[in-house]
This record gives C-alpha cells, structure tokens and sequence, in this order.
C-alpha cells in the first residue's frame, strides 16, 4: 500500500485538528494519525441515555470568550450559556454562602512578576506573612491555596507565580474568570471540526499509534501501529501534538515516542520543565436533584441550595462541585494531590469517595446517596497512556518553557497542543487552538503550497 500526503500530523486534539485543517485548506494532502479509536483527546464528551444530556470526561467549560472558539460556535449559530447560580461554601463543617472572593483576589493581586520567581506557597507564605492578617485573611489564604491548585491542577510547591501572573494577564483579556458552556458541550466543537476535516478531505487514521520519528533535517520516517500491524510514513515535515505527559513517558511505556536521534537539549529541557497537572473529575447521575431543598436544617425562609452552581470546599477528596443547570448531575474535582491518591483506582472506589465525600459537605447520609446514585461518568486521565496527566501548567523559574516545547526543529519537526501555548493560556482547549494555528503557519511558511515534499506511507503488511 502506497499513500501521498504532503503533511503529517501526530494527534487528533484540538491543536491537530485545528493544524491540519488550516494545512489541508492552502491544498496540502493531510494525514493525521490518532492513536484512540476517536478524534477529540481531552475533549470528549457522551450523551446519558436517560436523561438526553450531555456529559463531559474532559473539557467542559468555555473559559471566557476566546475567539478560536466562540467564532466556530457563533458561525454555527450555537448557543452559548454563561455558568449561572451560587456558589457555596463548607467551612469547618458549616453550609453556607462564600465569602471571601475579595480577599483571595486581593491576593493574587499581590503576585508579581518583576521579582523573581517563587512557587505560589511561597509567595503566600511570604507576601501574607508581612502584613498584619485578621482571620478572614487567614481563610482567604487558604482559599487562595485551594483555587491556585484546583484551578491549574497544580502543586503549590511547584508552580510558578511567573507563570501564574502570565495566565491571569491573558484571562483578564478574554474576561477569563467567566464559565460557559455550549449548547451540547464540547460536542459541538467536535461535531465543527468533524465537518471541517470532511470538507478539506484531511485523512484520520485512527487506532495509529506512533512509536518512533527517525528524522534529519528536511526528512522523517515515522513508525505507527495499528490494527494491521506496523505502518511507516516518510516524508519531509511531522507536526507532534500528543500531550506533554506522552513527550515526558518512559520510552518502554504505551504510547511514548521515540525519536532518532534524540530530541536536541533545548527540547528536552523544556519537556522536562513543564509540568503535567493531574485531575479526577467524576460526574455522578442521581435521581433527582436532591440537594435542591438542603440544607434541611436551615429556617423555612432560608435560601436552599437549588440554584447553587458550585460547592467549594477544603476537602481532602473532591474540594470542588459543580451542577449541570436543571440536570441531576453533580461533578466532583479532584485536582493534584487528591488525583494521584485516586488514579488508577477502580471506579468504584472513585464512586464511593464521592459519595463520601457528599456525606460530609451537605449532611446527607452515605445510604441515602447510594439510594439515589444511578451512574457514574469519569475518565482516569493519569493512567490514560494517550495523555498521561490532566493539562500544563508552568513550574518556578520556567519562564519561556512553553516558547521552547513549541519551536519547531530545523525546520522539520513541529510542535503544538496545550503545553506549547506561549501566551498564557496553557491548559484550555481555545490554548491548544491557537498553539495549532500557530504551528500551522510555521509549517506553511517553510512548505509553502510547493507539492515537492510528498509524504510517502508504505505498510510493512
Ligand atoms: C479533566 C479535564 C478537564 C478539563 N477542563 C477544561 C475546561 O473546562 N476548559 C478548557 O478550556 N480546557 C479544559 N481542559 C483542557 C483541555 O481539554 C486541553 O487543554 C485540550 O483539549 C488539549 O488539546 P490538545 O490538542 O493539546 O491535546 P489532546 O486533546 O490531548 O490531543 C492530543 C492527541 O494526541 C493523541 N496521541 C497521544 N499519543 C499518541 C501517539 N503516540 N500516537 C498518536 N497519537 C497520540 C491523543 O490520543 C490525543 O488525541 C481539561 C482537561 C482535562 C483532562
């Protein structure tokens, strides 16, 4: 079997997706090579059968109103919905309404990045040790901790509050701090980009797993597998756009890459100084919505909680909840710390530390829960060997890592997804957007529209 392509793209996310599209329009003959049996990555959401809603195991929130996506969704005539609702809060085993979004902004106001770097616990160690704190500041200190870390995914010990001050800059611009959500989830945009790859005929191999790029300057041979055993494919340019967590595997572990020769040290260093967030999230389906009318114990009068959005906590667990709008849905956060306890943990095991974790926030008995629990949705992104983490963030003293992990390589290996967003918006799917455009347009500029570097692909079957 013999097949022309004039690029090749490794990884069929939203930054290979968004390459190859933008490739294949100039009138190049694109391949992507997918090793899961779907296009999407981190992005993947499923229907619940019984309820007709949309369930999301990666990506749900549109975060602010970034153009890549919100220019696809409106030329569809999508509809776009902000996250509504109120947030509460547990604090020392009380239910009630937070308080303290000013504190923890004054906060991370204070962080600066004209002095030099330190992780975040430092900063806050330091920044709030200075000034005299009431109690309401010490708690807001622990908020503070809690959202940095649930947000990003991150270590506090590792993060950097250069990095920090960067995503925070950038998210100000697209009015980052608000949530949304598209008419069927992140299906939509899948469903988008789907039609865009028929309509300029980019090929998908999915269930191709890329093993190994031997390369020199102007020349790749990659080596993919597949259902039909070994493929290679030979050309002249590769577009790399798996995770971070698969750049940084093992070369003996399922899906890692190995190149020939090896990547030169300015890669390899920034590979190995970014780093890969981890997160569980679980969505559990219930039978009603039975935390509409909590907190039982609260006067007649008292606000209940059926409009709550979000339920924030300091829980070992899941510290973060969220509802689906009228759905009854609730989807548990587990970031960093508490995501490595739970990874590669059996589902049930995920389940029952949920519910658990229900018990304690809003005094619903672990049996009255398991009574309402109908179906659980979640995805172990760790142990996933497609992605080996969550999303990046940028640890202390990486300033211009994320520049270097997307610098294309003499011409001839090109890097894009997520990790290699320079601009602030490392870890979102509209970052993974523009790090496709941006690679796209570096291919473009060295390929030109010249059909004189055919990709050549030849099965060993
Ligand atoms: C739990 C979770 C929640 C998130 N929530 C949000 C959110 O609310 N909002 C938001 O904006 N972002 C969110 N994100 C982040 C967002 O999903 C990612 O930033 C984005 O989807 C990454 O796109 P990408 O193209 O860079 O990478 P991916 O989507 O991971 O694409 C890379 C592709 O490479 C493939 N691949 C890997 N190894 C190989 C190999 N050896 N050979 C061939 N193919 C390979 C993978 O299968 C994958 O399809 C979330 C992520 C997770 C995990």
């Amino acid at each position: 079997m013999s097949k022309d392509s004039d690029a090749i793209v490794i990884g069929a996310g939203a930054a290979g997706i968004t390459a190859s599209i933008k490739l294949a329009r100039t009138g190049l003959a694109v391949t992507i090579l997918e090793a899961r049996d779907r296009i999407g990555g981190r992005i993947f959401t499923l229907l619940d059968p019984e309820c007709k809603a949309h369930v999301e195991f990666g990506a749900e929130f549109i975060h602010g109103r970034p153009l890549e996506i919100w220019n696809l969704l409106n030329r569809r005539k999508i509809r776009i919905t902000e996250v509504d609702g109120d947030t509460w809060c547990v604090n020392d085993g009380q239910l009630g309404r937070c308080n303290f979004f000013s504190e923890v902004d004054q906060i991370l106001e204070k962080m600066d990045d004209r002095k030099p770097d330190q992780s975040f616990l430092e900063f806050l160690e330091e920044c709030c040790r200075k000034s005299n704190l009431g109690p309401p500041q010490e708690e807001a200190k622990k908020w503070a901790l809690s959202y940095v870390s649930g947000f990003n995914a991150a270590d506090p010990t590792r993060v950097g509050v250069h990095w920090l001050v960067k995503g925070m800059r950038a998210e100000g611009k697209i009015e980052g701090q608000r949530a949304f959500r598209a008419e069927h989830g992140y299906a939509d945009l899948i469903d988008i980009f789907q039609q865009q790859l028929n309509d300029t005929g980019v090929a998908v191999q999915k269930n191709t797993v890329v093993e190994n790029i031997q390369w020199q300057p102007g020349r790749v041979q990659i080596v993919a597998r597949g259902p039909n055993g070994t493929t290679t494919f030979s050309g002249s340019h590769v577009l790399i756009t798996v995770p971070l967590g698969v750049l940084q595997a093992r070369l003996d572990e399922n899906g890692a890459i190995r190149f020939v020769p090896e990547l030169p040290e300015e890669k390899q260093n920034a590979i190995n100084d970014v780093v890969m967030g981890k997160v569980i999230r679980v969505t559990l389906r219930f039978r009603g919505r039975f935390w509409k009318d909590l907190p039982r114990m609260r006067k007649k009068r008292g606000k209940t909680m059926d409009g709550m959005s979000f339920l924030l906590s300091h829980d070992d667990w899941f510290p973060t909840w969220w509802t689906h709008e009228k759905q009854p849905f609730l989807t548990g956060w587990a970031p960093f710390h508490c995501a490595e306890r739970l990874s590669g943990q059996s589902e049930s095991f995920v389940v029952e530390t949920a519910l658990q974790t229900l018990h304690r926030l809003l005094g619903v008995s672990v049996q009255e829960l398991e009574t309402l629990f109908e179906q659980a949705y979640c995805h172990d992104w760790q142990s996933d060997p497609f992605s080996r983490g969550a999303y990046s963030y940028g640890k202390v003293g990486g300033d211009g890592m994320e520049e270097a992990l997307g610098r294309p390589i003499e011409n001839t290996l090109f890097f894009a997804g997520e990790a290699t967003d320079a601009d602030g918006h490392n870890g979102t799917v509209h970052g993974a957007i523009a790090s496709g455009e941006r690679a796209a347009a570096e291919m473009l500029a060295v390929l030109g529209k010249g059909k004189s570097s055919k990709l050549k692909m030849r099965s060993s079957e």
